[in-house]
């Protein structure tokens, strides 16, 4: 069994139907999808999802880019959706220094609350890290928490030993099957600390690029990492599930 670490099934175009997208998973065996959140509304859709599907997993939060939108009273929703048994993690977090889509100030408060209230439940995080390794670094310092997930890793080696050292496991999505910096930046890395993940609608793997990216999809950074640590398969199988599952208790 796969597990699909993270996946917006809470977005379109799966928000219409999920189902077809849920049975062409499991026929690739990719049986425990989380789905992680973007704002408040996409938060309560993750969890609904959740209590629906069994394979589905919640976690809720506001992505950096839409901490300006967000609602003063957010984390209180956040905090009282937390509660939902269901809610495995806190995410995606973080901060996106490549789109400007809300100000640096509002991304870092926003996600240094999320990540005080995460370590005061002991939820796992789920962080979104795009051009921002030093903020990053620097917010997670301050509040002293390092665990979760660094998700669609697109940082240098330097840092990925720096935080899975800290504790953070680190997740790639199908960049691995198309970027060299990627794959380098994974074959120098223990595979016991490593997930896998799809990001979709986002980030289609060889062969599937130009599509829309769907769960069934994992299958493939699976055979990437499989093939770069010349493991097989049901090696890469059974330790980013086991990871995984340790990591989210799911
Ligand atoms: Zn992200
Ligand atoms: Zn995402």
């Amino acid at each position: 069994m796969f597990i699909d670490t993270h996946a917006h099934l809470n977005l379109e175009p799966f928000i219409e139907n999920v189902v077809p997208f849920l049975e062409r998973a499991k026929k690739n065996k990719v049986c425990k999808i989380i789905v992680p959140s973007i704002d408040v509304i996409s938060s309560e859709k993750s969890i609904e999802l959740s209590e629906e599907y069994n394979e589905i997993y919640s976690a809720v939060g506001i992505h950096p880019n839409y901490s300006e939108k967000a609602e003063k009273k957010y984390l209180e929703k956040i905090e009282h959706y937390s509660k939902n048994e269901n809610v495995i993690a806190i995410g995606e977090i973080g901060l996106d220094y490549y789109r400007d889509y809300s100000g640096k100030e509002s991304q870092k408060r926003i996600f240094q609350e999320q990540l005080e209230f995460a370590k005061s439940l002991e939820l796992p995080i789920i962080i979104h890290n795009r051009d921002a390794d030093s903020d990053v670094l620097e917010i997670m310092e301050k509040v002293d928490y390092f665990n979760g997930q660094m998700h669609c890793f697109s940082s240098d080696l330097k840092f990925a030993e720096n935080i899975i050292e800290k504790g953070m496991l680190v997740s790639f999505t199908g960049v691995v099957t198309f970027s060299k910096k990627a794959r380098e930046v994974v074959s120098n890395l223990p595979l016991d600390k490593l997930m896998i993940e799809t990001d979709s609608p986002f980030m289609a793997p060889i062969p599937f690029r130009g599509k829309t990216c769907e769960p069934s999809f994992v299958i493939e950074i699976a055979k990437k990492y499989s093939e770069i640590f010349g493991v097989k398969l049901e090696v890469v199988e059974k330790v980013t599930t086991k990871n995984a599952e340790e990591l989210f208790k799911i």
